[in-house]
């Protein structure tokens, strides 16, 4: 059945379907034929008969929701005692009108289509003819025996026969939702099997009682209603609990203990069915907590609840998409890694258009990692790990979608060792700062020095900063990162500033930093706390940063100028970024990157593009320093292009403060001096 196209099964799902129809149509006529509607009943019986008969078609419409793994799954009908008690009181034509006509009208009320209607009503005939079947042929000879014997005998038989309309019932839908999805037949029935009998045993019981009840009249039978209203309201409670319990409150996905359960059922299905898969999709929405800082948390709530819509839009039928708390969500999906690489993209693209929150257009984006069974892992906790590792690689490539690779294991455990060291050096202060120093080529004197990070790992010796920077980009940490080096440059400058050395002060930020519009306050405090004038501080950014979003770093670039900070745009020519647009942001000064100025002398095409970089910078009023200046022959050459600024390992390399102001005395004199001299 599993093995079968989808093609094919639907073929066979209709003569299924076609088949039970007749036999149901076929066994009603037969039935009809050797028996007729029951006259002799007496006037009391008959009432409870008309009772019984109200009493299955609301119990049919008003079903109990039975609960399995936080998930209303499956519904049990209050028709099942009603139609039992039927048979034995009144016979089985007038039990399946009842089961007949209360499946019909919950049927026509749920719109479902004709030839499902049709086939049910089939179906329940079916088992409601086998039951009786059963009744007749255990207890059909004792007549009105009265003893406690033939009461057992009587009672014995409805039970068995109860069992068997509905475990008939059970695996004729069963068959037919088996060739419907392609799920084998047994992990069809398997599902809650143990729940299922267990309560239908109860149902059976209530049957029996009715049943027993239904002679003597409606006054006993009424004594039913209150434990059938009682268990269908426990259990709508239960059902209520059950759904907080497993469903995220803000958005009404299901938590991540659902995708436990999601992704192991998955899993089991994938292995009889498809023979690959389920795929793992995690998401992460990038800088969200920028949001949540910056706009405030009804705004972040309202920006996950709107991402929970359109992720669910785009799930296919069958998936579920679940939030794992923060601004994680996971969907697990049928299929290859493929099938998931490329559900990942379609959610991706989901959140392309902007966010709509009051006035504000907001651009969320996100990142995902992907795993598959079984190569990337073969059962939940594996997956999810695997998947999780996916993620990470995802954001600390920059690639949006990562599907698992075994290299990226090494490589992130790894990273996430040292970013949990470099959380460690940053709060034990053990992070360095070292100064380089910026010469004017005209009259070699220090005029700034670049703050540059250090870490010393304590049994891995020094890491550079091209590995632990953007491990803090991307982990959030470089706020913390940045405050130590701006507060200790800054404590350093007032030092440098009280011997009399009138030098600025560069300060690294980073593409976080300008979509933080705190960024502005914190700069202004931290120069107030260290009683430093905000023209000698020059905050440097890129390109890229300004790029990754314009309109906030517009604004936070605005902040800073209007305390008095200088910007610098640091490696110049590596960006996307035209002159005329940064010259439109309004910046101070123009770092060119050292790529193009160390290769000056080497290359035509670099000489020409920082000679006329620096002719074109310095027309329009900006600040211009060269990186990377590694000999004298690019000093000269430097000098002749303009009044240049030089930082390179030629005239300085990065050292420690103490260093850094010996090179300072060296070229610009001892302050204190020059004071007495000038005096
Ligand atoms: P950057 O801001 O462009 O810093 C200049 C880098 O060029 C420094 O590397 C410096 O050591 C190096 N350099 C200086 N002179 C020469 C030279 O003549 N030739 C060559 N080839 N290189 C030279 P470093 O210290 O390894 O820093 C690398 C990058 O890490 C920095 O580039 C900056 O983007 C980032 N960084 C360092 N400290 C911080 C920080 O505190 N915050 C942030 N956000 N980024 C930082
Ligand atoms: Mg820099
Ligand atoms: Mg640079």
């Amino acid at each position: 059945m599993t093995s079968a196209s989808p093609h094919m099964r639907q073929r066979l799902l209709l003569v299924y379907m076609v088949a039970v129809t007749v036999v149901g149509a076929g066994a009603l006529a037969l039935t009809s034929a050797h028996l007729t509607w029951p006259t002799d009943l007496s006037a009391s019986t008959v009432v409870s008969v008309i009772f019984l008969s109200v009493f299955g078609i609301v119990g049919e419409l008003r079903p109990i929701w039975l609960v399995r793994r936080g998930q209303e799954t499956r519904t049990l009908s209050l028709a099942t005692p009603a139609v039992l008690a039927l048979v034995a009181v009144a016979g089985p034509l007038i039990a399946v009108a009842v089961q007949v006509s209360s499946t019909l009208i919950d049927d026509i009320m749920d719109k479902r289509r004709w030839y499902k209607t049709v086939f049910n009503a089939a179906q329940y005939a079916v088992c409601v003819l086998a039951a009786h079947g059963i009744y007749e042929t255990l207890a059909g000879d004792l007549g009105g025996v009265r003893s406690p014997l033939a009461h057992a005998q009587r009672i014995g038989a409805l039970m068995l026969a109860g069992l068997v309309m509905i475990v008939l019932n059970w695996v004729l839908i069963g068959i037919a939702v088996s060739l419907a999805s392609g799920q084998t037949l047994r992990s069809t029935l398997n599902t809650d099997a143990g729940e299922f009998i267990a309560t239908h045993v109860v149902l059976l019981s209530l049957g029996g009682v009715a049943a027993d009840l239904a002679p003597h009249g409606v006054g006993a039978l009424v004594l039913l209603v209150p434990p059938a209203i009682a268990a269908r309201r426990f259990a709508s409670a239960g059902a209520r609990h059950a759904h907080e319990a497993s469903h995220d409150s803000l958005t009404g996905l299901r938590n991540r203990s659902e995708l436990h359960h999601a992704l192991g059922d998955a899993l089991e299905e994938a292995q009889h069915v498809y023979g690959q898969g389920p795929g793992l999709v995690l998401l992460d929405l990038d800088h969200f907590k920028v949001f949540n800082d910056t706009l405030g948390h009804p705004v972040g709530d309202e920006i996950l609840r709107e991402v929970a819509r359109r992720l669910e839009a785009k799930v296919p039928e069958g998936a579920s998409v679940h939030r794992l708390g923060g601004d994680e969500f996971a969907v697990v999906v049928a299929g290859s890694a493929e099938d998931a690489r490329s559900l990942a993209a379609q959610l991706l693209a989901g959140l392309d258009d902007p966010v709509r929150i009051d006035d504000l257009e907001l651009l969320v984006r996100a990142s995902a990692g992907v795993a598959c069974a079984p190569m990337h892992g073969s059962d939940v906790d594996t997956l999810m790990k695997n998947a999780d590792i996916a993620l990470y690689h995802a954001k600390l490539e920059r690639d949006r979608i990562s599907v698992y690779a075994p290299e990226y294991d090494l490589n992130t455990v790894e990273r996430l060792r040292l970013l949990a060291d470099l959380r460690v050096a940053i709060d034990k202060g053990d992070l360095d700062v070292v100064y380089q120093p910026q010469f004017q080529l005209a009259g070699s004197r220090v005029v700034a020095v670049e703050a540059l990070a250090r870490w010393r790992h304590c049994t891995r010796g020094p890491i550079g900063p091209d590995v632990f920077i953007p491990l803090a980009e991307d982990s959030g940490l470089i706020f913390r990162l940045t405050t130590v080096v701006l507060d200790k440059a800054l404590a350093q400058l007032a030092l440098w500033r009280e011997a009399g050395h009138d030098i600025r002060m560069s300060v690294n930020l980073s593409a976080r930093h300008l979509s933080d519009l705190g960024v502005p306050q914190q700069v202004a405090l931290a120069l107030r706390r260290h009683g430093v004038p905000a023209s000698s501080l020059v905050l440097e950014v890129t390109e890229t940063a300004i790029l990754s979003d314009p309109v906030r770093a517009d604004l936070v670039i605005r902040a800073l100028r209007a305390l008095g900070v200088t910007i610098a745009i640091d490696d110049y020519g590596t960006g996307h970024a035209s002159l005329s647009y940064l010259r439109r942001l309004e910046v101070d000064e123009l770092k060119i990157d050292r790529v193009f100025v160390s290769n000056i002398r080497a290359a035509d095409q670099d000489m020409i593009i920082v000679r006329s970089t620096i002719a074109l910078a310095l027309e329009l009023g900006l600040r211009v320093v060269a990186e990377g200046v590694e000999d004298q022959p690019t000093v000269e050459a430097l000098r002749g292009y303009g009044d240049v600024i030089a930082q390179g390992y030629h005239l300085g390399g990065p050292a420690p403060a103490a260093e850094v102001e010996q090179m300072i005395i060296r070229a610009n004199g001892m302050p204190a001096l020059e004071g007495l001299a000038r005096s």
